[in-house]
């Protein structure tokens, strides 16, 4: 028969690795460098985004910042140089030109006069005062003529704008008055006398208030400075930077201008320490450490924008501050933003390409999955072929086995017969022994009767013949169970009455059992212990026995056959034919049930009772076993399958 194996496709072709988004696997320099790369790509895209949106937001800053400037220079001019002609009509004016051109001793009658003028023209500007100098720098007409403390008679030498002024000069600039220690910006021209040939005979001076410059100044949101030509502050928001210095100065050269121009005020006491070069377009300063608190609310130590511009009709410049902080945190904004974004970007491109790789892992998983089911496919065909040849095979061998079987049972059914013949050869003589009996008393008594039927006797003629009935009914029963026994019968299952074949089997050695002496043990009771087997196997079995117990006893001084019944287990019964014949040796105990095992003469034994006895047994479902008797001879144990129909064994406890 061919051996089926199941054997296993072959091992299908390694799956595709998955592989990783990140090259995990690359060495690790390699790692170290792409991931370097990666940062400096970062790094340099966050830079340049810083870079753009800082000059991006300096650039709107500058545009601010001068819009600042913008306001602040039109409101200086409305404040201050609008006053920059009124010089100009004082000195046509002819009062003031005749108390110029008056000897000091006459000028007393003439200056009211021109106090009225220079009050007049005052009032009519709203400025804080117009005033005229004679050659000497001495007050000649002043417009605050009616206050106290008015400046009439005061000495002005001392101010730059005078000595430029006498000169024939026109000044201009910041200065504070010793009179009333006012600040205000201070328009000087001088007054020419046509008659003396263009001679400067005094000069004519309007003061232009910056108190609501100050004001202004002041609330603005943005430091702001306005610094004359030297360097000086004048106005500053924050208020402590009035007066300060943006470089450091000497020592004597404030304390001149303090003297010449702030009426002994002290400055300088602050040093700003900025250069303002290039502000004109925006420069970027650094205040000192110590000052950066004082510039509330723009505090810190972040570098400020500074844009100045030249206010023109002036020698001043206004200078704005603006904080650069917001700018710097915009531009970090811009730049974290722009490195997330391009984080995002790659981590898009990287889970793009690991879709991609993924898909074409899956399509090759797949493919590959496919090819292992078609190989799977194909192996199953191949083994489902060869399956069903195999079964093909093994149907036909069941038949032959089958024919084989059929065979074989009939060769047993033929030797069973044959062993029943034999049986029957060697009962011959004892049958016929049996039946010559009856037979010649048959022939006597009917010859008897038909002498006694010519006589006329036919009483006893009758009396003869019913004899001769009944010797031919008691050969008949001989011969009954002879015929029982010898037919050949296919083997078919019924419920046994054991007690009963035991005693047919008896019957037909009764002739033997009685010549040979020998006793018949056997308490079973009728219709007690029913087995389900052929009876007519069972009695060949039990006459087989009986017969071998008869030949082992023959030369035996006692001679006894016993008979037992018990249950083997709750499916079979056991029963044993022991006798005290001569036994068994140890060799032929082993070779007992062989065929053809005899130790009996040739032509008294073939040897195969035994074989046939038990294969007949194991038919049915039960067995044959031997074993030495315990007072010696042999005991033959018979397992019989009980009946399923029958009631418990009677005589059992
Ligand atoms: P056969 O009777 O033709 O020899 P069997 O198969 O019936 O064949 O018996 C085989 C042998 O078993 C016998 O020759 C005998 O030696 C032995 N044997 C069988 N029954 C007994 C018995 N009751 N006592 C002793 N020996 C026996």
């Amino acid at each position: 028969m061919p051996t089926l194996q199941w054997t296993h496709p072959p091992a299908a072709a390694p799956m595709p690795e998955a592989r990783s988004p990140i090259p995990s696997s690359l060495p690790k320099p390699h790692r170290a460098l792409g991931l370097a790369l990666l940062l400096a790509i970062f790094l340099a895209a966050g830079l340049f985004a810083y870079r753009l949106s800082e000059r991006d937001g300096i650039d709107r800053m500058r545009q601010a910042a001068s819009h600042q400037l913008d306001t602040l220079a039109a409101a200086i001019d409305s404040e201050v140089t609008r006053h920059a002609s009124i010089p100009s009509a004082v000195e046509l004016n002819p009062d003031v030109l005749a108390l110029l051109r008056a000897p000091e001793d006459k000028q007393d009658v003439l200056q009211p006069a021109a106090n009225r003028f220079l009050q007049k023209l005052n009032d009519h500007l709203g400025g804080p005062a117009i005033f005229v100098l004679d050659t000497k720098g001495r007050v000649a007409a002043s417009s605050d003529w009616i206050f106290s403390d008015n400046l009439l008679a005061a000495e002005l030498s001392y101010m730059p704008f005078f000595r430029n002024a006498v000169r024939g000069v026109p000044a201009r600039h910041y200065a504070v008055d010793h009179v009333r220690h006012e600040p205000g910006y201070y328009f000087a021209l001088p007054i020419r006398d046509e008659q003396q040939e263009w001679k400067v005979i005094g000069v004519a001076v309007v003061k232009s208030g910056i108190r609501e410059l100050e004001r202004r100044w002041l609330g603005q949101e943005a430091p702001a400075l306005i610094v004359d030509s030297s360097g000086l502050v004048l106005l500053a928001s924050p208020p402590d930077w009035r007066y300060a210095t943006l470089q450091p100065w000497p020592k004597a050269e404030l304390e001149r201008v303090s003297r010449e121009q702030f009426a002994g005020q002290a400055i300088g006491a602050v040093t700003l320490d900025i250069e303002l070069e290039g502000a004109a377009d925006g420069a970027i300063v650094r205040l000192p450490k110590h000052l950066r608190g004082d510039l509330s609310p723009l505090s810190g130590a972040k570098p400020y924008l500074a844009l100045s511009r030249n206010l023109p009709g002036t020698a001043w410049r206004i200078v704005v501050f603006s904080d650069l902080r917001p700018v710097a945190v915009q531009a970090a904004t811009h730049a974290a933003l722009t490195a997330a974004a391009l984080g995002c970007l790659l981590l898009g491109a990287l889970y793009a390409k690991q879709r991609q790789r993924l898909a074409r892992g899956r399509e090759e998983a797949q493919a590959m999955l496919q090819r292992a089911n078609q190989e799977l496919e194909n192996k199953v065909g191949e083994r489902t072929a060869d399956l069903s040849e195999a079964v093909d095979r093994l149907q036909r061998e069941v038949v032959e086995r089958e024919r084989a079987e059929q065979t074989l049972r009939s060769a047993q059914d033929e030797l069973v017969q044959a062993a029943k013949l034999a049986v029957l050869g060697q009962m011959a003589t004892g049958i016929t022994h049996e039946l010559s009996q009856p037979l010649g008393a048959i022939r006597t008594l009917s010859a008897n009767a038909v002498e006694f039927m010519h006589r006329g006797d036919l009483v006893t003629a009758e009396k003869n013949l019913g004899i001769v009935g009944q010797l031919a009914e008691q050969a008949g029963r001989i011969i009954t169970p002879l015929k029982t026994f010898a037919r050949k019968s296919p083997a078919v299952s019924a419920a046994v009455d054991v007690a009963q074949a035991v005693d047919s089997a008896l019957f037909l050695f009764e002739q033997r059992l009685r010549k040979q002496n020998v006793t018949v043990d056997r308490p079973i009771a009728a219709d007690s212990w029913i087995a389900w087997c052929d009876q007519n196997r069972l009695q060949q079995v039990l006459v087989n026995l009986i017969g071998n117990a008869i030949d082992a006893m023959a030369e035996r001084p006692e001679r006894r056959l016993r008979f037992a019944i018990a249950l083997a287990d709750e499916r079979r019964l056991a029963l044993t034919v022991s006798d005290t014949g001569s036994g068994f040796t140890a060799q032929a105990l082993e070779h007992l049930f062989e065929p053809f095992f005899t130790t009996k003469q040739p032509g008294e034994g073939l040897g195969l009772g035994l074989t046939i006895s038990r294969d007949i047994l194991r038919d049915f479902g039960g067995d044959l076993l031997a074993e030495p008797a315990p007072g010696g001879g042999a005991c033959f144990t018979v397992l019989l399958p009980l009946s399923i129909n029958a009631d418990p064994p009677k005589g059992l406890p």
